[in-house]
């Protein structure tokens, strides 16, 4: 089965984020990349040309009948067949940021993409977890930022960038109501990445995605 990076970038885009699974990965901004290998292929084009060169070399001191396996002559198992090559998976490699080191659902979300990616028939699968540059708030995408407004939760407001990142807490949006007359209840929400927040119009208490 082959398969295009564009294509596994598709099946990523079904791969909800564990936390909030009203957004998925590419909504969060944490695949840094995808990349195919063919190397596997190379490896077992190497392997099998040394167990040819072993068979060879066997042949002269044993007598070949005694190998029950050796049904053809060693002269057709060509290297770079195409029947081998055909029978190797490429390797799919994903590079991933977690959203923040410690973050309990990183662990998580490599094993659903790992699914994921085995549900569409891949086996071949590797996960790189790059913790550099960090993940920022900043990369998650607008159409990520709508879907977490449109699920109650407040999305980001302030950038890495900003020095201010909790001085301007007032600042953050009532996803209910609109109102930004909100104040922090809380460090933690539901889990360790929000911030529980009150709507002083509303009287909603709402999750607010943290920048980081
Ligand atoms: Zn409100």
């Amino acid at each position: 089965m082959t398969i295009t990076e564009n294509e596994i970038w598709q099946i990523l885009k079904e791969v909800p984020d564990p936390e909030v699974p009203v957004l998925n990965l590419l909504d969060l901004g944490i695949i840094r990349d995808v990349k195919l290998h063919k190397s596997e292929t190379v490896v077992a084009r190497e392997e099998n040309k040394i167990i040819r060169d072993v068979k060879h070399r066997r042949s002269g001191m044993f007598v070949e009948k005694n190998d029950v396996n050796n049904s053809e002559a060693p002269e057709e198992r060509h290297i770079g067949s195409p029947k081998l090559e055909d029978s190797q998976e490429d390797e799919i490699e994903i590079i991933v940021t977690p959203t923040y080191s410690g973050c309990p659902a990183t662990s998580m979300i490599n094993m659903a993409i790992r699914m994921k990616l085995i549900e569409k028939g891949f086996h071949n699968i590797k996960i790189t977890n790059q913790l550099s540059p960090a993940w920022t708030t900043d990369w998650m995408t607008e159409e990520g930022k709508q879907k977490l407004k449109a699920y109650g939760i407040a999305p980001p407001v302030y950038s890495k960038n900003n020095d201010e990142l909790f001085s301007k807490t007032d600042e953050v949006e009532c996803p209910l109501c609109g109102s930004k007359h909100t104040h922090l209840v809380s460090q933690f929400g539901s889990t360790a990445c929000k911030a529980l927040y009150q709507c002083d119009d509303c009287k909603e208490p709402f999750d607010y995605f943290k920048c980081h």
